[in-house]
């Protein structure tokens, strides 16, 4: 099996999330004490944080380019970013690397493709929503066209992943903001909804939406191991 390497702690509550996702996935197709070989590098989220909001992409590029060679030298076959929003920088990564790199966007645009969606709404935060990174990639390798909610609903969906879901905070109410969101974007004309941010599956499951969901973090973390296990050199 390849070894994964994982860029995580933005917010490293999520990056709990794929280290479990990670595992049970391998347990699941290999059964047995199996587990996903894989590596994580934490980093600190405060000064990546800071320089979101400074929109200073130019030094989270390097950032991310850094800890992304840390896990290259530490034996990664395979590069995960382990948030929707750094992507906005994954050219960067890309560059510092030579092992290859999942980008978290194409398998949850081929889940859609395969479920016949052509409209899908996308959650995230501010940056994923309103910048063109994310849903220029849906529309360019997979054809799908992106809805996001209004002026209101993302300043929500923004605030609740930033002030709650980062800190492990998980509060009812907040759950009836994102389904009210959702209960819109499907009257849009949405036929699904990308969970495009890692921390908002900690939220929202199947249940609490109007739309089918789809879940970055474990068709990342899915992904992942099954290419670990497929390109099988031990
Ligand atoms: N984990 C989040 C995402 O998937 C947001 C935190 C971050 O800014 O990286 O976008």
């Amino acid at each position: 099996m390849k070894t994964i390497g994982v860029i995580g702690g933005m917010s490293w509550e999520s990056s709990a999330e794929y280290y479990r996702l990670m595992n049970r996935h391998a347990k699941a197709r290999l059964g047995g004490h199996h587990n996903a070989r894989s590596l994580m590098l934490t980093v600190d989220f405060a000064p990546v944080e800071a320089n979101q909001r400074a929109g200073d992409w130019h030094a989270l590029g390097a950032q991310m380019a850094d800890a992304a060679r840390q896990l290259e030298r530490g034996g990664a076959d395979l590069v995960l970013l382990a948030t929707n929003t750094m992507h906005r920088v994954y050219e960067a990564i890309e560059a510092a690397i030579t092992v290859p790199f999942l980008h978290i966007a194409d398998p949850t645009g081929e889940a859609l493709r395969a479920a016949g969606v052509e409209r899908v709404g996308l959650l995230g935060t501010r940056y994923t929503m309103e910048q063109t990174f994310y849903a220029g990639r849906l529309r360019e390798r997979f054809g799908l066209d992106t809805l996001v909610p209004g002026d209101e609903g993302r300043a929500n969906v923004h605030r609740i992943i930033y002030d709650e879901l980062c800190h492990g905070v998980i509060e009812p109410p907040s759950r009836e903001i994102y389904r009210n969101v959702i209960e819109d974007l499907k009257a849009r004309g949405a036929q699904a909804v990308i969970l495009g941010c890692t921390e908002i599956t900690l939220l929202v499951k199947q249940d609490d939406s109007a739309l089918p969901v789809f879940d970055t973090t474990a068709l990342h973390a899915q992904r992942a191991v099954d290419w670990a296990i497929e390109a099988n050199t031990q």
